[in-house]
């Protein structure tokens, strides 16, 4: 037996051997690289790509190897495909003119809501996100893990999919609501009371395809007679850590929605992975999220987002929301947590563009090569996917997008993606 593995691991190691001398088979060259890693822009660069993959990169234009196509983007600047952690494909930005969030639950059938998902994801890719976390269907059940096989089995074109399912929050913890009391109505999301509730909605979630759990640890925020920012917590801790405990064991992880307070306090002492929003952390919890390796998705441009009229509750509620969330980015990025790029795209509409992001967080302290890395290697890590996306390497995904400009110095170049490829096809080209 253990001379027949010997013998198979030498044929393996023999195989993947003979695959990485294999010549390349298209190569796509441009004027500059940025390879996610954080380290200084590359010019005039070739990256190499066989199938799916990228086997190798060049500098100094070079004649392409016999046989292979050549993909030349002139003076664009390469990129790895871009990874937004925090999407809603089943949310459309939802006017509340035109019913809000109650019309997608109780008028539309799943069949338009579906639609509308494939034409987000597809919005996704056009602007260079190759990858998406996607952080619940809203009550869409598990429409995303039927959107992700269509993509994944070449069908509609899109991101590469993160799932979530129907996200746990509990009973006065998410809508509908304000209905009378006599009618039930559907939830936005699977809501649980006690650890025993909450880990068999965790267990059911991922039996259906979760690739992450997503709970909801603070629900409504409004500001107080002292002029504070509070948000509601859902959760116990002991309910969380039930959850938690659950998701580990599948060797999966838990994204938490949490503004501020015993919620947010919560969702750390429970141990979450990610904490989602983080608009008002604390010296003390900052110091926690560090300890424990505690990732943040701040998704700040949400925050800017069509607020409501400064004289009314949730207009002063709004305007709180974003005067206190850049002072805990800056803290964040100061103290070392770490932090991935993130929108909550969906939320608002997917006319809009997800890029805008980074020039948020340019604006409260990282460079342009940290915001880059925040959507790219840092994003990849806090998917436990290092190596494979967010960065263009030997051995990684061939997702590369090239964009106009010098993202160095402005990242609204961000904005103008001409050429998208995702797993060594090419998506979006630039007009000749
Ligand atoms: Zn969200």
């Amino acid at each position: 037996m253990r001379r027949l593995l010997l013998a198979l691991s030498f044929l393996v190691t023999a195989a993947a051997q003979a695959a990485a001398a294999e010549p390349p088979t298209l190569v796509v060259r441009a004027a500059a690289l940025i390879d996610g890693t954080g380290v200084p822009e590359r010019r005039d660069v070739q990256v190499l790509i066989r199938a799916d993959r990228i086997v190798g990169i060049e500098t100094g234009s070079k004649a392409p190897p016999a046989g292979a196509q050549l993909i030349d983007l002139g003076t664009r600047t390469l990129l790895p495909g871009l990874i937004d952690t925090h999407t809603h494909i089943f949310l459309q930005g939802e006017d509340p003119a035109a019913g809000g969030y109650d019309v997608q639950l109780l008028k539309y059938p799943l069949a338009y809501r579906a639609a509308r998902a494939v034409v987000a994801a597809r919005r996704a890719l056009e602007q260079g996100f190759t990858t998406i976390r996607d952080l619940e269907t809203e009550g869409a059940g598990y429409g995303d893990v039927g959107i992700r096989q269509a993509i994944e089995e070449g069908h509609i074109p899109g991101p590469r999919m993160f799932v979530v399912t129907r996200a746990i929050s509990t009973t006065g913890g998410y809508p509908l609501e304000g209905y009378a009391p006599e009618i039930e109505v559907p939830k936005g999301a699977q809501l649980i009371d006690g650890p025993v509730e909450a880990r068999k909605a965790a267990r059911e979630q991922l039996d259906h395809g979760a690739d992450w759990i997503k709970v909801y640890m603070t629900h409504r925020s409004w500001v107080d007679r002292a002029g504070n920012l509070v948000s509601q917590p859902t959760l116990t801790v002991e309910e969380l850590r039930a959850i938690v405990d659950e998701a580990h064991g599948w060797q999966r992880k838990v994204a938490c929605h949490a503004y501020n307070g015993p919620g947010l306090q919560r969702a750390l002492d429970g141990g979450c992975d990610s904490i989602e929003h983080g608009l008002e952390i604390t010296d003390a919890q900052i110091a926690q999220m560090v300890r424990q390796g505690t990732w943040y998705v701040p998704t700040l441009a949400a925050y800017y987002y069509d607020p409501a009229p400064a004289d009314t509750p949730a207009g002063q509620r709004d305007r709180k929301r974003v005067a206190v969330h850049g002072v805990s980015f800056a803290k964040a990025l100061h103290a070392g947590v770490k932090i991935a790029f993130g929108t909550d795209v969906g939320g608002f509409p997917w006319s809009e563009a997800i890029a805008q992001e980074f020039a948020r967080e340019v604006e409260f302290g990282m460079t342009p090569l940290q915001a880059i890395q925040s959507a790219t290697t840092r994003a990849a890590e806090l998917l436990g996917r290092s190596g494979e996306l967010g960065v263009i390497a030997p051995g990684a995904y061939a997702d590369l997008i090239a964009v106009e400009g010098e993202p160095l110095k402005d990242v609204a170049a961000l904005k103008s993606v001409s050429f998208v490829m995702k797993d060594g096809q090419v998506f979006k080209s630039p007009p000749p």
